[in-house]
């Protein structure tokens, strides 16, 4: 329990509350990747695992940059 506020998680008009915020943001969604969270750090920035768990194996190797190539 916190002992400024009294309360668990903090009252967020304690100084002590944690911030919200996303420790990256994912760049094909848009959405925050809270910290904590697994996610692709592709040469065009973060990927939420939710995005990658969307895409196909050909869109995942495209990302990760194994050069897909036609036989
Ligand atoms: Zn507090
Ligand atoms: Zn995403």
């Amino acid at each position: 329990m916190c002992a400024l506020c009294r309360q668990t998680p903090c009252d967020p008009r304690c100084p002590n509350a944690e911030e919200p915020k996303p420790a990256k943001i994912c760049t094909q969604c848009g959405d925050g990747i809270p910290s904590g969270e697994w996610y692709y750090e592709s040469p065009q920035g973060p990927i939420c695992y939710g995005c990658i768990d969307d895409m196909s194996a050909q869109e995942i190797l495209t990302i990760l940059g194994e050069g897909m190539k036609i036989a």
